[in-house]
């Protein structure tokens, strides 16, 4: 049985999405009813010629597929404070801002009530399904959350992340109870302006409460690794702050202090107890059950880019099972994780039909990547999307989304590929972001074939005992022909001629023809593989959370374009050794 606690019951929850499910064509229908009926009145539709046709025929015909770009201006209306119905017919109440690591800078997204419903509402679908296979006490969650910096657009409205507005939302912390995953810390470190003093007091916030905890969680699997890496260097200090029952000077923001210290009371057995475990450990592994020995799982995103996450996130968490997260974005969330007990690597997401119209661009072959980074051509070439449950299993779809938060047919630029159904609704595992990030030519290479290559070279370091910590790409065109650039920060001091072989192993371990054929012909010069000084990814990171980015939702870009800048300059100034490839000598 189910526990039940005051007013939320997970049986209940699982009835519903069985329901939603089981009838998924009908529940789409009237999703994209509501949606274009209550923003009939909206600028945007009106002038697509809508005139208040809420079928999906009329819908597809007037309304065009876009990306961000075509919708900048009607954004930029609204955070300037235009109070007519632009986009939705109830006015936006603020602006997310995406994590924009893929384009540099941050995009602005219309948030308000009903994306933050929805986001509880796949919190409780996926916990029900989680608390069936691990049930849960009431107990709490070390969560590895962070706000972003909040400002006012001109026109008054709250602008920062769509992690930040859900958290400030009053849902949140019903939610969080409802599924036994409170917060160990208070509100001002969640809440604080700077990151790395939130860490450490979650980090002394989860270990106060370490016999409460049942859950570790980040909103993506980096921020966990981060934030174990952290406690490799601060564990002393943490012990401590807990036997003085005094906090760490390093905590300097008083509001921080003063709420983290009504916590902490001199406790020197709970202190001997961590300094013990910790001593015990080998290299760490373990560390999280050992230190939180009633958590029951480790959950967060932990597909797509977090992939190359999950061997350091399995040392640290030892026996405990990862669970992966749901999927969305801060455009709108898409799909549940219903099978908690499959590994990250086979996770897929079910779509909740009741949150978003859903439509999906079939993409037969690689060579139509190509094509959609090409405007004229998809025009030409695109196929037509087609509806939630007209795909088919095994294929590959570019996902389009039209949310309550006005986004018509939107571009989410996200690859996924349908593992199967849950009753009539698509299971979909997520395979890459769209766009081509390394091209020179004709070759074409995504994030996932970059993903590919560094789990090569990754081979040939360990049999060294060095990890990669992480990496990123560029594409340098400043020599003729142009050629590819890996820079990779490890754990430790290799020997030059492993480094040279890694680098023809990642030369080689692009497959792609357009690569290899160019690469023959020297129409693409050798790789270069550029090795970088212990930090440089955390500058990075300092970087995007200093440009309004919060930590909850951070991703390590993986291809620095010349137009980004300062992530160029950090990397580029931060390089240890470069060598280049052989492979095609
Ligand atoms: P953001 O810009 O921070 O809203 O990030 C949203 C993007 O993160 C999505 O478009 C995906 O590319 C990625 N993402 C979100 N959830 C998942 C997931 N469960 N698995 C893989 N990638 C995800």
């Amino acid at each position: 049985m189910l526990e039940k606690v005051k007013g939320f019951s997970a049986d209940r929850v699982i009835e519903e999405f069985e329901a939603l499910t089981k009838d998924a064509e009908r529940v789409q229908r009237e999703t994209l009813f509501r949606i274009l009926h209550d923003n009939r009145e909206a600028e945007y539709l009106q002038n697509l010629g809508l005139r208040g046709r809420i079928d999906p025929h009329s819908f597809k015909s007037c309304v065009p597929l876009v990306t961000h770009k075509e919708l900048e201006t009607y954004i930029q209306r609204i955070a300037d404070g235009d109070s007519y119905p632009i986009l939705t017919g109830k006015p936006i109440t603020s602006i997310s801002l995406s994590s924009g690591t893929t384009q540099g800078k941050p995009k602005f997204v219309p948030f308000n009530d009903e994306l933050v419903h929805s986001t509880m509402q796949i919190y409780k679908t996926s916990f029900a399904f989680r608390n069936r296979a691990y049930p849960l006490r009431s107990g709490k969650a070390l969560q590895f959350i962070y706000s972003s910096k909040q400002f006012k657009t001109k026109g008054g409205l709250t602008a920062t992340t769509a992690t930040t507005n859900v958290y400030r939302s009053e849902q949140f912390k019903r939610t969080m109870m409802d599924i036994h995953s409170l917060c160990c810390s208070p509100d001002e470190v969640i809440f604080s302006p700077d990151f790395h003093q939130s860490l450490y007091c979650h980090l002394l916030c989860g270990l106060i409460f370490s016999e409460e905890v049942q859950i570790v969680f980040s909103t993506f699997a980096h921020s966990i690794v981060h934030a174990f890496r952290t406690f490799e260097n601060v564990w002393e200090e943490l012990c401590f702050d807990i036997k003085e029952g005094v906090l760490s000077s390093r905590i300097m923001i008083p509001t921080i202090r003063a709420a983290v210290s009504r916590l902490l009371r001199p406790n020197p057995q709970l202190a001997d107890t961590i300094y013990n475990k910790c001593v015990g450990l080998s290299s760490w592994y373990g560390v999280i059950p050992a230190l939180w020995p009633n958590a029951k799982y480790v959950y967060g995103i932990m597909t797509g880019s977090m992939e190359p996450y999950l061997n350091k996130l399995r040392h640290y968490a030892g026996s405990l099972p990862l669970m992966s997260a749901d999927y969305g974005s801060s455009e709108g969330w898409i799909g549940a994780n219903i099978d908690p007990e499959l590994p990250p690597e086979s996770a897929s997401f079910t779509v909740l039909p009741n949150i978003g119209y859903f439509e999906f661009i079939p993409l037969k072959e690689k060579g139509d990547l190509m094509e959609q980074n090409s405007d004229l051509l998809s025009n030409q070439r695109e196929q037509e999307p087609i509806g939630l449950t007209e795909v088919k299993v095994g294929e590959e779809y570019e996902i389009i989304i039209t949310s309550f938060a006005g986004l018509y047919r939107y571009r989410l630029g996200d690859v996924v590929r349908v593992a199967g159904f849950h009753n009539s609704t698509p299971k979909l595992q997520f395979i890459r972001r769209k766009s081509l990030i390394l091209t020179i030519n004709i070759d074409k290479n995504t994030e996932k074939d970059l993903q590919l290559a560094i789990e090569e070279a990754d081979k040939l370091l360990a049999a060294e005992k060095l990890e990669i910590l992480d990496y990123t790409s560029h594409v340098d065109m400043s020599t003729d022909p142009g050629h590819y650039v890996i820079f990779l920060e490890l754990s430790g001091e290799a020997r030059e001629e492993v480094l040279s072989s890694c680098c023809d192993c990642l030369d080689l371990a692009f497959v792609d023809a357009g690569y290899v054929g160019s690469r023959k012909v020297r129409a693409i010069s050798p790789l270069e593989l550029r090795v970088l000084k212990r930090g440089t990814f955390h500058k990075i990171m300092d970087h995007y959370l200093t440009l309004g980015g919060a930590m909850s939702q951070y991703k390590t870009p993986r291809c620095v374009a010349l137009s980004n800048g300062k992530v160029l300059q950090i990397l580029n100034s931060n390089v240890l050794k470069s060598f280049f490839s052989a492979a095609y000598n």
